[in-house]
């Protein structure tokens, strides 16, 4: 049986005032780093960061128009949400697409998949190619329903909507995660396997294939990539492996 109780403070027995001090710093640094990766971002970030905005403001204007039917605004399905995103992201002319990763279980690893949206942009300053990751339900991926009030500080930090670089978005998850594991620990609460930070990584930053149409999900293999992308997808694959080690990212392919 799990603890019933609604909160996952601190159980302080003994009443050592060292335990106190020490999960005080712990929260109280989890929060600051977590401030740091959230609100320093850099020119590209902002500017994706508005277009996002823009972007979904329009959306809530308009209807699921998928074959799931879903009733409202077509921000409740998220089929139609990511297509129209990344849609308006490309029309301001951002090179964006819909990232799916999937993997197999292993080793405490459950399977999964997920999608999520991303945007590749390239400087002539920069060397490689930056990837900018889209996530448009963030927060509620970090949600906990008996959660305590040092960790619900945490998830409020959060936007709802992640937009930022892969090494921000790897901060956020590796301190989130560190953060679950505390509250459920110090509440002797069992952690779920998605909420672990191997499932997080293989969510976001394991291998994807990159979906440039923003048409029906029929129309994904039979899209024309174009000499230029194909460049654009090898040197995402040499940045990715760079940065992430055991990991790749490959373009899809025309079939
Ligand atoms: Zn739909």
């Amino acid at each position: 049986m799990e603890d019933d109780s609604d909160e996952c403070s601190p159980k302080v027995h003994g009443g050592s005032s060292n335990v106190v001090e020490e999960n005080r710093s712990f929260w109280e640094n989890q929060l600051q780093l977590l401030q740091t990766n959230v609100y320093k971002i850099s020119t590209v970030e902002l500017s994706l960061r508005n277009a996002t905005k823009e972007a979904i403001e329009e959306i809530d204007r308009s209807e699921c128009s998928c074959s799931r039917h879903i009733k409202g605004s077509a921000r409740a399905c998220r089929n139609c949400f990511m297509r129209q995103v990344s849609r308006w992201l490309q029309n301001s002319g951002f090179n964006s697409a819909i990232c799916n990763t999937k993997w197999t279980s292993s080793h405490n690893l459950p399977s999964g998949e997920h999608t999520f949206l991303d945007v590749i942009h390239s400087t002539s300053k920069e060397k490689s190619d930056v990837r900018i990751m889209i996530e448009l339900n963030f927060r509620s991926q970090f949600e906990m329903g008996k959660a305590s009030e040092d960790y619900n500080n945490l998830v409020k930090k959060l936007p709802e909507v992640y937009v930022g670089k892969v090494e921000r978005l790897s901060n956020i998850i590796k301190i989130m995660c560190m953060a679950a594991k505390r509250c459920l620990k110090e509440n002797k609460m069992h952690m779920g396997p998605w909420r672990k930070h191997k499932y997080m990584l293989a969510k976001w930053l394991g291998p994807c294939k990159r979906n440039t149409s923003t048409n029906s999900i029929s129309m994904v293999y039979s899209q024309t990539i174009t000499p230029k992308q194909k460049v654009k997808a090898s040197m995402l694959t040499v940045d990715l492996l760079d940065k992430i080690p055991n990991m790749h990212c490959t373009a899809v392919e025309v079939v």
